[in-house]
């Protein structure tokens, strides 16, 4: 993927929050604040605004923007913890002209990390890193599969995790204050990082 490949998936990754902004936001009001998906559709909007002053631009110029973007305009947590995953990309994708699956991995790496030390969180604590931890994972152990498939599987895998949020316990995040009533239900940015995920599985695909 070049450089207008990377803008046309973020244009679609901001598609997909804004098209599911009512279902992420009804995720948050059984175990927060009912703000995700709002918090998230306004991030993405300027995202896209930004995107179209973008064309031509670098790979590591768009990440920044998309961070930069998310950073001033989500809110709540998971707007640190999404610009902080992005922005954690920006050094990773310097000089870079194309993102391949190598270079996939290591971004995704780099905002995993972000996420971990900004949020002081790790997998098994219901957040969006139990869906992108062991997507990951899975993508680093089997780099061997061609790709169009690796992605499937990797995709599958996550929606499996995603899943597994709804009997776990919430340890960090606001939904950690209801303690055991926050077992039984899904964690929106959980969610998010699938819905994500999934775009870039159908992206890929299409191009
Ligand atoms: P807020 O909780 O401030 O209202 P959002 O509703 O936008 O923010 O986002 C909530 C999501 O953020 C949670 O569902 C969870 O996935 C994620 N999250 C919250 N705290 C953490 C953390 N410490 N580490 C990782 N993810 C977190
Ligand atoms: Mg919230």
């Amino acid at each position: 993927m070049k450089n207008n490949d990377i803008i046309q998936l973020f244009k679609e990754i901001s598609k997909t929050i804004r098209d599911r902004k009512d279902e992420l936001t009804k995720l948050d009001q059984e175990i927060g604040d009912s703000d995700h998906g709002i918090n998230l559709a306004r991030g993405f909007s300027v995202v896209e605004e930004k995107l179209a002053e973008l064309d031509g631009e670098s790979i590591e110029a768009i990440v920044k923007a998309v961070s930069r973007a998310l950073i001033s305009n989500v809110g709540g947590a998971s707007g640190i913890l999404y610009g902080s995953f992005f922005q954690k990309m920006v050094p990773v994708t310097q000089d870079k002209e194309e993102v391949d699956l190598a270079l996939y991995i290591e971004m995704l790496e780099a905002g995993v990390d972000a996420i971990k030390q900004r949020g002081r969180s790790d997998f098994g604590e219901k957040t969006m890193l139990d869906v992108f931890i062991p997507y990951l994972n899975f993508l680093k152990e089997n780099t061997n599969k061609e790709l169009s498939l690796l992605l499937s599987e990797a995709t599958q895998e996550a929606k499996r995790q995603l899943e597994d949020t709804k009997d776990r316990l919430a340890t960090k995040g606001r939904a950690a204050y209801l303690g055991e009533r926050s077992i039984g239900h899904i964690d929106p940015g959980a969610m998010s990082a699938f819905l994500m995920i999934e775009t870039v599985e159908s992206f890929v695909k299409s191009i």
